[in-house]
């Protein structure tokens, strides 16, 4: 059986687990190696568990515990080119640290095949990842994504967990208060995915045998969580889908663990 647990979600840090009962990666470790611990104790995952970090990109919440992360487990580093050389330039990694580029072939790691593919946001080089279990689970990521291309549609379809930003309501942002610049920023085709652009995804998703969609990194202050089900709710009645009964939709916390989805 596969799992995947979001640890922590947002722009105050992200760290989600996948994989298995004994083995298993982390994506990203944004926050503090104190709070990675909490987290994992609360979900029953031991340290030992983890056997390697994929980092998604150099983003401050998506790395920001790396350095402590790497001084108490001697694990391998999964990254772009790029984020690997901002990482191990900027960080005050242990030397003794693996870091691993990432081609699009894909890496076998923890009885697991994990697939690499782009996604558009303003980093350095921002990937999405899809993992492959040994008993044929999959489960795709992508967050931090300013829109979804014909690419990412077709890494998203087919998987039996979806895991994607749902990262701010539109109006909200609009009449919201943050500065022009960063409204500007968020909303570009580099920047990170609106729940109109992320539901609007769900046709394709469920009609390819999508089943379960776990929604992350939602705005603090240009989103809410129920605003964010009300998207997927109206794009599922769409095409006579009904949250629960045909998809599992969840929606992760910023600051503590949530739901394990086991399947
Ligand atoms: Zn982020
Ligand atoms: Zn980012």
């Amino acid at each position: 059986m596969a799992r995947f647990v979001s640890l922590y979600s947002g722009s105050s840090g992200n760290a989600f687990y996948v994989g298995g009962k004994d083995s298993g990666v982390l994506v990203d470790v944004g926050v503090s190696f104190k709070s990675l611990c909490d987290a994992l104790n609360s979900v029953d995952i031991p340290l030992e568990n983890i056997k390697a970090l994929f980092v998604t990109h150099e983003h401050s919440d998506h790395i920001k515990g790396i350095d402590t992360f790497l001084k108490h487990l001697s694990v391998p580093v999964y990254a772009s080119k790029e984020t690997v050389s901002y990482i191990t330039h900027n960080s005050d990694i242990p030397t003794s640290s693996t870091f691993i580029e990432l081609s699009q072939h894909g890496v076998d790691v923890a009885d697991m095949f994990v697939t690499p593919f782009d996604t558009p946001h303003d980093s350095l080089h921002s990937l999405g990842f899809k993992f492959h279990t040994s008993d044929d689970r999959t489960v795709a990521l992508a967050t931090d994504l300013g829109h979804i291309n014909e690419n990412i549609l077709k890494n998203l379809c087919s998987n039996d967990l979806v895991v994607i930003e749902s990262n701010y309501d539109c109006d909200m942002l609009k009449y919201g208060p943050y500065p022009y610049y960063l409204k500007k920023r968020i909303s570009s085709p580099i920047g990170h995915l609106s729940n109109t652009d992320c539901s609007s995804s769900f046709s394709s998703l469920i009609y390819s045998g999508v089943t379960r969609i776990s929604l992350v990194h939602l705005s603090e202050k240009n989103n809410r969580p129920e605003i964010a089900l009300a998207y997927a709710d109206s794009a599922l009645s769409e095409i006579g889908c009904k949250r629960g009964r045909d998809c599992i939709i969840d929606i992760a916390p910023r600051f503590q663990p949530g739901k394990m989805m086991i399947f």
